[in-house]
């Protein structure tokens, strides 16, 4: 750490996935480095699964720091030299630096992103509540190991493939299981998170917004990236971030709903934390969002 506080700058700021053209860390990322005053570019590096490797060892000889997306979270677990709790617990890194030793440190910040986002869409922190939970890939553990920090909390899993829900369930026994329909899962439940990629694209959605129970929360993790949607204020028409189509359908039947853009900028701001010791401008990153 110096006087104020920053922790030696990392040699680069990276993003590691594929694709990455699309993501909108690099614009907020960078907003907050600037607010801050430092100096370092957060730069968005498309690496397919067979150079991944390659590169992050590249970045760590360069004492970088940085996030991994999809596809390489969890081979990115396996390749650092130490894991933190949330990273072991969740089996996926997305937020590394590299320690003064040379070492490679992985974080899990996903985890502190879906409770933001919970607390978001409930108006208060998660307790006492049934969540159903729809997917069985990386993010959908990062939900169960964020519902394992919400007291009276379980959560009903179902996934198209039966095999993966499994496997899953198994890591989170105390809080998950695995149901045999998705009805099941949604039936009684409070808060209902989708973690498939549906409603990305198109107008599909993961869950009839029919089958909710009455007062049911709806968590979308994902987001539109590039829609923006034409609304009319009085008589000025103004452009409007769309959301995705479940989200959109659930607060139309009075959910309450939200999408996972608050997960994202959350995740990447506690990753801002872990590089650098400092807390990031919360609202320039907002501002460069929107
Ligand atoms: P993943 O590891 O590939 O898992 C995807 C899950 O969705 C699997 O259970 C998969 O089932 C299921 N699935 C895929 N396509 C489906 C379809 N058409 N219908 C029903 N189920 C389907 O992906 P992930 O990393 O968990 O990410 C899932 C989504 O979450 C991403 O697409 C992204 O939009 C969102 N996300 C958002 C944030 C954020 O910060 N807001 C962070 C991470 C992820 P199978 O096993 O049968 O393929």
């Amino acid at each position: 750490m110096t006087s104020s506080g920053v922790r030696p700058l990392p040699g680069r700021l990276v993003l590691l996935g594929h694709p990455v053209a699309h993501s909108l860390s690099p614009a907020f990322q960078n907003a907050a480095l600037e607010q801050a005053g430092l100096p370092l570019r957060y730069e968005a590096l498309d690496v397919p699964p067979a150079a991944f490797a390659d590169v992050l060892r590249g970045i760590v000889a360069q004492r970088g720091a940085g996030n991994v997306t999809v596809p390489h979270k969890e081979e990115a677990a396996r390749r650092c030299d130490l894991l933190l709790p949330a990273a072991e617990r969740a089996g996926a890194v997305n937020t590394f630096w590299t320690d003064a030793d040379g070492a490679l440190v992985g974080d899990n910040t996903d985890i502190g992103g879906v409770g933001a986002l919970a607390r978001h869409v409930l108006g208060r922190a998660p307790a006492n509540l049934r969540v159903a939970l729809v997917g069985a890939g990386g993010s959908a553990s990062a939900v169960l190991a964020a519902a394992e920090r919400w007291p009276g909390c379980y959560v009903a899993v179902w996934s198209r493939t039966p095999e993966r829900t499994r496997a899953l369930v198994d890591r989170f026994a105390g809080v998950a299981h695995a149901t045999r329909t998705l009805d099941d899962a949604v039936r009684d439940a409070d808060l209902v998170v989708n973690a498939t990629p549906v409603g990305l694209h198109g107008e599909d959605v993961p869950v009839d917004p029919l089958a909710l129970k009455k007062g049911a929360a709806v968590m979308d993790l994902v987001y539109r990236r590039d829609a923006l949607a034409i609304v009319t204020r009085g008589a000025t028409p103004a452009l409007k971030r769309a959301e995705t189509p479940w989200v959109r359908r659930a607060r139309e039947r009075g959910h309450r709903a939200a999408d996972g853009l608050v997960m994202l900028v959350e995740q990447g701001a506690l990753a801002f934390e872990r590089w650098f010791g400092v807390m990031p401008d919360r609202d320039a990153m907002w501002s460069a969002v929107r």
